[in-house]
């Protein structure tokens, strides 16, 4: 059987610790691969790798670290179908799908190419008599990131590139269902560096695990920050954990979004936004729209037709099938937690207008399939509308008025995403302006931040105070440093006894 090997110090490493994770071919369900999964000692070893080439790396100058970051552009550009097949192959995600993830990563990597004006500090000529002051920004030595299963190659890119491009070395840990992009990544990483003349090795370490990784890397001292990304106890956990340990923390939690829909939405535009924001990668993304609420019993009628309606013409297939607009979820369990939640939906009383369970793709009888499926007259009370799902599910939550529509995504325990769909401007501003959730969209059903913006949810879906990328993201991985400077002219002045002021 094929293993999954580490990538420290530069080096595809096996594992030594005997414990492996299986990955899946989610759509045959057989077992395509094994992962070894580390202990402390391989985590130590990637950080050794990395407090290894660390300092030289952050000696570079930040106009050289730019042009290898965009070497690592170009390499994987060069290799998107290669990657984007292999990335659908472990995830289920369908090819093109896995191509966007790719992209959105590269837009952070793009992002990154513009470090030497990004870490530019400050100055104060003149703050006293012969005295002037500048800060500066400085990587803080380890990093380390631990990622999800949904977006392999995305998320890891959100961490390491701004990490990297500021001067850090980084411990990447992706998740073990899906753990062969992000190797492909430190490979690339690597091989941008010969690009431009460097031996990297060490600088990106790629090494896989479970909680007893995970764990190893929140105790380990010489890690200064941790950025986490996947469900929120976990998330939770980690922030937890790792700051009690004194580290920086970033943690990204679950989410559940809603799509609100006023009386004036343009429907037929807002079906489409929704079917394709709530099935899409068969709904296992935290931006998904697992929620729509129309405002009004009329609205709420048509949408729910025209939503059965647009459902009927949805193809489920395998992720290699370019006409299917999504392929399987990432393992049995998965698939196996989303149908107890369709069932808990009945037993809680909602309506199903369409059931997904028992769908079955010929010839892939054994695939991870679950079909689109919908639920009209589900509640704020039910136990399916207050916790995640992260499959192809979509739930109509009826409300009567916009402050009723308002009040649902902003009382909810997860506050990622929301949008609105509507003509009305000013609704759209007042929505935005008020409601519980940190990213918005108005007409924009996925409203995931551009790279040189952030991206973060409140309340359950984030712990800890800064977002991913942007400006966000270099301050997470910098510190500031400030020099205040004299240069005296003159007679030698007394000793000062009291705190120094500015006159
Ligand atoms: P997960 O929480 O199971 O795993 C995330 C990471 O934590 C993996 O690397 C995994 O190895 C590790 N891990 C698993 N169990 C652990 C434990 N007990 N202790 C410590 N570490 C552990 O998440 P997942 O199923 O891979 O991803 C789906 C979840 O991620 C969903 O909840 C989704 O909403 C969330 N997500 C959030 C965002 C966001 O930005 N808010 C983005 C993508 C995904």
């Amino acid at each position: 059987m094929r293993e999954i090997h580490h990538f420290i110090g530069g080096v595809s490493t096996p594992s030594g610790t005997g414990r492996y994770g299986e990955v899946f071919d989610p759509n045959t369900g057989r077992v395509q691969a094994r992962v070894g999964l580390a202990d402390a000692t391989e985590v130590d070893a990637a950080v050794q790798a990395a407090l290894k080439a660390q300092p030289a790396w952050a000696a570079v100058n930040p106009q050289r670290r730019a042009r290898v970051m965009f070497a690592f552009k170009r390499l994987v550009e060069a290799r998107m179908d290669e990657l984007a097949e292999l990335l659908s192959s472990e995830h289920g995600k369908v090819i093109a799908d896995s191509k966007g993830d790719l992209q959105r990563g590269l837009e952070v990597i793009e992002f990154a190419c513009g470090v030497p004006h990004l870490l530019k500090g400050e100055y104060t000529e003149g703050a006293g008599p012969g005295i002037d002051v500048f800060s500066m920004r400085q990587p803080l030595g380890v990093a380390a990131g631990i990622t999800p299963f949904n977006f392999p190659a995305m998320i890891p890119m959100w961490m390491f590139g701004v990490a990297l491009a500021v001067g850090n070395a980084f411990v990447l840990k992706p998740s073990e269902r899906d753990p062969s992009v992000p190797v492909r990544l430190g490979e690339l990483f690597m091989e941008a560096g010969a690009d431009q003349g460097m031996d990297l090795k060490g600088v990106l370490n790629v090494l896989h695990g479970d909680k007893a990784a995970v764990d190893a890397i929140l105790q380990h001292p010489a890690i200064a920050a941790v950025s986490f990304v996947g469900s929120s106890d976990i998330a939770h956990y980690v922030y937890l954990t790792g700051t009690a340990q004194g580290k920086r923390v970033q943690a990204m939690g679950g989410a559940k979004n809603h799509g609100i829909v006023l009386p004036d939405a343009d429907l037929d535009q807002t079906v489409k936004d929704l079917v394709g924001a709530a099935y899409g990668s068969a709904g296992e993304r935290c931006m998904a729209l697992p929620v729509t609420v129309p405002v009004g019993e009329k609205t709420a009628v048509a949408l729910r037709e025209k939503l059965a309606a647009e459902i009927e013409t949805l193809k489920v297939g395998v992720s290699t099938d370019a006409s299917a607009q999504y392929g399987p979820v990432v393992t049995a369990q998965h698939k196996q937690k989303i149908e107890g939640y369709i069932q808990l939906g009945v037993d809680e009383g909602a309506e199903l207008v369409v059931d997904g369970r028992g769908f079955s793709l010929q010839g892939f009888e054994e695939g991870f399939f679950v079909g689109p499926t919908l639920f009209d007259h589900v509640k704020p009370t039910m136990k399916t509308y207050q916790e995640e799902i992260f499959g192809p599910v979509l739930q109509i939550v009826r409300a009567e008025s916009f402050d009723e529509a308002l009040a649902l995504p902003s009382a909810h325990q997860y506050g990622n995403g929301v949008a609105i769909f509507t003509r009305n401007g000013r609704a759209a501003r007042e929505f935005a302006s008020r409601v519980n959730v940190g990213m918005v969209g108005i007409n924009v059903p996925i409203p995931v931040p551009v790279a040189y913006h952030s991206f973060g949810g409140w309340k359950r879906s984030a712990f800890g105070d800064a977002n991913q990328h942007g400006m966000e993201g270099v301050r997470f991985y910098t510190k500031v440093k400030t020099v205040t400077a004299r240069w005296p002219e003159g007679d030698v002045t007394d000793s000062a006894f009291v705190i120094p002021t500015m006159r």
